[in-house]
């Protein structure tokens, strides 16, 4: 019924999360009003996002440089690293802008009934990392769920003998909730009430 070049750009929105063939088409339709030099910022957004964001070669988030904002930055405290389950996480603590040590990302949490396990994750690469460079306190940021549990537990144990400070966020984070979704105030509270995991 439609045209194939609109037709495909239907298709191409559905390739999106929570986007239905409702949405789509309305989505579809607006991009035939824009001007045309809209369009073109955006396909050379999607481009650009595409062979420019990768992760950073220390940290693992997300980057345009060969080392993130925060890696490159010197005046971060060296002492405090937050080991968070993805990139998102990273990008949500720096929007809050309450936390000024340094991050490590995972890729993901252990979940053993999907098959994940921990050399899945990248936690040598944590270990590594932790052991080269002398922190104090290495802080768990993962959201409440079992995953989250069995991963901090998991490198806990791995890390025990290290003489350090492991804590995790206080809860008050509701059970399951994604990162993303958690105000500000609450985070921030979770943060300054870490627990030492015993
Ligand atoms: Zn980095």
């Amino acid at each position: 019924m439609y045209p194939d070049s609109l037709k495909n750009l239907i298709e191409a929105f559905k390739f999106l999360p929570g986007i239905g063939e409702k949405t789509a088409e309305r989505l579809a339709f607006s991009v035939l009003e824009l001007e045309d030099e809209q369009v073109e910022l955006f396909s050379s957004c999607l481009m650009d996002v595409n062979t420019k964001i990768h992760k950073c070669s220390h940290c693992n988030t997300l980057t345009d440089q060969e080392l993130c904002n925060v890696c490159s930055d010197s005046t971060r405290d060296g002492n405090l690293l937050c080991v968070v389950e993805d990139a998102r996480s990273v990008f949500l603590f720096e929007k809050l802008g309450m936390f000024h040590g340094r991050y490590h990302v995972l890729n993901g949490l252990i979940s053993p009934l999907d098959g994940i396990n921990p050399e899945d994750i990248g936690i040598a690469d944590l270990i590594d990392r932790i052991q080269e460079e002398h922190y104090d306190e290495i802080i768990f940021a993962f959201k409440p769920s079992i995953e989250g549990e069995t991963t901090s537990l998991y490198i806990k144990r791995v890390l025990d003998g290290m003489n350090l400070k492991i804590t995790r966020l206080a809860s008050g984070v509701p059970i399951g909730a994604d990162m993303e979704y958690v105000d500000s105030l609450t985070l921030e509270r979770a943060l300054n009430d870490r627990k030492v995991i015993e």
